[in-house]
């Protein structure tokens, strides 16, 4: 039988070694029964089994005794260990949503003001991490968070490690090379697709489903991408501006014939994207978190707006749905001060994790085989086709479709003008929920938006402290903007200075946030290409490539993996993937693909 002084330390190790590596609810729960298990402390790194710095506070006394406790606590030094400690208990007086009350939130102050000059960085970060789970405000720097979890991930992973068959099959009618977004809309295209019924399609996924940009993501869902050169002057202006840089020679009437061309190309590409996620999500039932309920642009300066003013026009005349918004029309609808108008489209942000699984759960039920952490180490033509060479043994294809985007120029070197770019985000927990229910907004380089989720809730102290005008929390999400070419896909990292921009746009947007710290950030790998057009087409006979969203994969990616399975079927690429605008092959050397005037022509 344990001695006593054994159990003490079992529950002390318990107590700290499962305190403080969850979220906010996991944490919450596992608080609670904490406090009531009469923490001892740890000193030093060693256990001080008999050292009870006061009565540790429990349900049904004021957390205010917190502050008595803390002082005890940290008197021998404070530790982000015993920092952990004091987590648990604290996480006993939160809310049933898991937010600090305001009588903990004023003892977690007090304590803050009188310990945490103390505190070196990790035990800190550790004090910020409660602070974050339990959404109370420091007035002190905020530090990097240490949660790394992408929130999409947070969730159960049903396919982490998944292997259909002990080992994948040797012959294949269609390889997909990774599971993310793109990967899974091809399966589950060619699952859905009458005309493939007896293909053996398999999935092979170096990772697992959806842990790579899939999961990393902002969420948002957009049906105009706005990659740009200075200052956004709209879609079509954009597009000239890139061709101009891209081919300094090209005459203003070809760039200007262009720019339209690819203009339009995106819109048909994005509108269909819509069109095909809506009715995939609605037709299987696909629990993804779609909140359509306005996706906002406001421009910070007279000419963005006029940019702004001429997509509008251009798509309308493509028939989308899409408007222009006055300053007066933004405060009117959203409550938000602005001095430019904007657009408003009816996007907004979905579940990106959940949509993989959903598409890929779909494809297994029809017969789809998916291999998970099944690196693909090259894939070599062969008479006839493909062999796939993978960690768990060959594949002979007859098609492959390469869907890795940021490591795409890992298998097919030829297109190392798929760059890996690196993005980050980050969650601030309990947010007030503003902007009148609009979801999404962009300004300048940063978007935020409200989680439209289960995480999502309503709160009575709330409503009655904004007189009903705010009735609920989410989280909050705050990315983009600082996007970044970086050279090994594999170790996108989180930079502190693209953090504190961060933080300084998201205490601009959201005043009411400024010292609460997020309770996650992180970094995931993007693809970008110089000119900021995915790569949608046929590499070479039997192999297609789907990759180089330049941070814009909710937009493209769902009918991007319909072409790739309409290709992997009947063979041809679909015209609404015009191959001057998205091809491959406009990556492999300086040559743009469109035609160009003959020196006859261009004299005239
Ligand atoms: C921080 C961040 C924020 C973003 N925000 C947004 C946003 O708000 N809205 C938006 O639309 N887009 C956003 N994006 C971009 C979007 O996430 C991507 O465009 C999209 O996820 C691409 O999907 P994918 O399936 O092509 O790539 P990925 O999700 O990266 O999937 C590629 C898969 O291929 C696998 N793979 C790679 N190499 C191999 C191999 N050799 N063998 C087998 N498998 C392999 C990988 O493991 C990975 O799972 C963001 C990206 C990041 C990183």
């Amino acid at each position: 039988m344990p001695s006593r002084s054994l159990l003490t330390l079992l529950s002390v190790l318990a107590l700290t070694s499962t305190v403080g590596d969850g979220h906010a609810a996991g944490a919450r729960a596992r608080a609670a029964g904490a406090a009531q298990a009469r923490p001892v402390v740890a000193r030093g790194g060693r256990v001080a089994a008999a050292v009870r710095p006061a009565r540790a506070p429990s349900r049904g006394r004021s957390p205010k005794r917190l502050v008595g406790y803390a002082r005890a606590l940290f008197a021998g030094g404070a530790t982000a260990a015993k920092v952990r400690t004091l987590h648990s208990l604290a996480g006993g007086f939160a809310d049933e949503r898991g937010r600090a009350t305001d009588a903990l939130a004023d003892a977690l102050r007090a304590i803050d003001r009188a310990h945490g000059d103390r505190f070196d960085t990790r035990t800190t970060q550790q004090f910020q991490r409660m602070l974050a789970e339990l959404g109370v405000t420091t007035h002190r720097k905020l530090e990097l968070p240490l949660d790394r979890t992408p929130y999409w991930l947070r969730i159960k992973q049903p396919y982490a490690d998944f292997r259909s068959r002990p080992t994948p099959p040797t012959e294949a009618d269609v390889v997909i090379v990774g599971a993310g977004l793109t990967g899974a809309s091809t399966a589950y295209h060619l699952a859905a697709d009458p005309r493939a019924r007896g293909l053996k399609v398999v999935v092979v996924e170096a990772g697992d489903p959806g842990n790579e940009a899939s999961g990393k993501n902002g969420g948002n869902f957009e049906i105009m991408p706005e990659n740009f050169l200075g200052v956004y002057e709209g879609l079509e202006r954009e597009r000239f501006k890139y061709l101009k840089k891209l081919y300094p020679t090209l005459d203003d009437a070809t760039a200007r014939r262009e720019a339209a061309n690819q203009a339009t190309a995106i819109l048909r590409f994005t509108t269909r994207n819509r069109a095909r996620f809506v009715d995939i999500v609605r037709k299987e039932k696909l629990e993804v978190d779609f909140s359509p309920r306005g996706w906002l642009r406001i421009a910070e300066t007279a000419t963005e707006e006029q940019g702004i003013a001429d997509e509008v026009a251009l798509g309308r005349s493509l028939g989308l749905d899409i408007e222009t918004v006055t300053p007066a029309e933004i405060k009117a609808r959203t409550g938000i001060d602005a001095v430019y108008g904007g657009r408003l489209t009816n996007d907004g942000n979905y579940h990106p994790f959940k949509y993989v699984n959903g598409l890929l759960g779909k494809a297994l039920d029809r017969g789809v085989e998916l291999y998970a952490r099944t690196p693909v180490r090259s894939i070599a033509r062969t008479g006839g086709g493909h062999l796939v060479q993978t960690a768990r043994g060959p594949i002979r294809a007859k098609k492959v479709i390469v869907a890795t985007n940021a490591f795409t120029r890992e298998l097919l070197p030829e297109l190392a003008g798929i760059e890996p770019w690196q993005s980050q985000v980050m969650i601030t927990e309990h947010a007030p929920v503003t902007f009148q229910g609009l979801l999404t907004r962009k300004q300048g380089d940063v978007y935020v938006h409200y989680r439209d989720d289960a995480n999502r809730y309503d709160d009575r102290a709330l409503a009655a402290a904004s007189g009903g005008k705010l009735t609920q929390r989410a989280p909050f999400l705050t990315g983009g903007g600082l996007d970044r070419p970086f050279k090994d896909a594999h170790k996108p990292r989180v930079s502190r200075s693209v953090f504190e921009t961060m933080i300084e746009d998201r205490d601009k947007i959201a005043p009411g946030l400024k010292g609460q710290p997020p309770s996650q950030t992180n970094s995931g790998p993007m693809a970008f290409t110089r000119d900021r057009l995915p790569v949608v087409g046929e590499l070479e006979p039997g192999l297609f490539v789907a990759a180089g969203f330049n941070g814009y994969g909710g937009s493209y990616t769902t009918a991007a993996g319909e072409a790739g399975s309409a290709w992997a079927i009947d063979g041809g690429i679909p015209a609404w993937i015009p191959r001057e605008v998205f091809s491959p092959h406009r990556l492999i050397g300086d040559a743009p693909l469109f035609r160009q005037p003959t020196p006859k022509e261009s004299s005239r």
